[in-house]
């Protein structure tokens, strides 16, 4: 039954091959437990246990993975510096009802000579596919290894990267993958930062600017409600993101399924991406329906 917490160890067990992870995963569900599976990269916060605590609610059986995966980081970017705290993961999963930590070594994923990945266009091409080229390919070619390793039956994703819970469900649509995709919402900070495993890079002063990616997403709200179009909304979230000092990657409004123009009553989402320092953040906002696109 899901939300039995009887037979849920506090302790999850750690499991580095893919291949034993496999089998327990394949050897509790021809129990009749149904799984749960959060994949994450590690460092967790309060955002990833929310995803854990979701899955706990749904499922017999929870499994995480911490997987730093290198291919969806750019040459530039923050691979080698990414936070490692597995020991303190582990720690922040006990009594969640956590029965694994699925925490597999870059050459199990990734064997010496591997010269296979997935290409996605679709909902991948813009924002971050532009920014980060190549990001994308790598989300979705470690997510179907880590759904090869980790069959369960459904699998949590955050609405913080809201065109990665879209690339993921495209690829499980396309490829025909046998599991469900949650989508779960944004857990913020109090003055409504989205918690990031990023968020610790930032300077006291650039942590006090950082609002700025929420605060231009509640104006576009408001803006939205009071009738303006998307270019207003862009022009205003630009703006205020660098009055606070944000240098600004995007800041766009756009279909929340397809994230191309919007056109005719489809759903808005609100898209922003902009650096303080050398740290990169993103978040969005759903816009909430209105008749045509305004
Ligand atoms: P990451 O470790 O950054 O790869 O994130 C692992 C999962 O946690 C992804 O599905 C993220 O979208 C999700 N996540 C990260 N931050 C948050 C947050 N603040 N609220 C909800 N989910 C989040």
């Amino acid at each position: 039954m899901a939300g039995t917490t009887g037979e849920r160890p506090a302790t999850a067990r750690v499991i580095a091959e893919p291949a034993a992870m496999r089998a327990e995963i394949l050897t509790a569900r021809a129990a009749g437990r149904r799984i749960g599976f959060v994949p994450t990269m590690g460092a967790l916060h309060a955002g990833h246990v929310s995803l854990v605590d979701r899955a706990a609610a749904e499922c017999d059986d929870v499994a995480v993975s911490i997987f730093v995966n290198p291919t969806q980081f750019g040459p530039h970017e923050d691979y080698a510096d990414y936070p490692r705290t597995l020991e303190a993961d582990a720690e922040t999963l006990r009594d969640r009802h956590v029965r694994w930590i699925f925490a597999p070594e870059a050459e199990s994923i990734y064997p010496p000579d591997w010269a296979t990945r997935i290409m996605i266009d679709g909902p991948a091409r813009r924002f971050e596919g532009e920014i980060r080229p190549g990001h994308f390919s790598g989300v979705a070619t470690v997510v179907c290894r880590l759904f090869l390793a980790v069959p369960a039956d459904v699998a949590y994703f955050g609405a913080k990267d809201w065109q990665q819970t879209l690339v993921v469900k495209r690829m499980v649509r396309d490829l025909g993958l046998p599991i469900e995709v949650a989508v779960c919402p944004t857990v913020r900070e109090p003055d409504g930062l989205a918690m990031s495993s990023r968020n610790a890079y930032l300077s006291p002063a650039d942590r006090s600017r950082a609002t700025a990616l929420a605060e231009s997403l509640a104006l576009a709200e408001q803006m939205w409600i009071a009738g303006d179009g998307p270019t207003a909304l862009e022009r205003a979230m630009r703006d205020h993101l660098g009055s606070r000092g944000v240098t600004v990657d995007y800041a766009a409004v756009v279909d929340s399924e397809s994230l191309e123009p919007l056109a005719g009553a489809a759903t808005a989402v609100a898209l922003v991406a902009g650096r303080l320092g050398s740290t990169r953040l993103i978040d969005n906002r759903q816009l909430p329906p209105r008749r045509g696109t305004g």
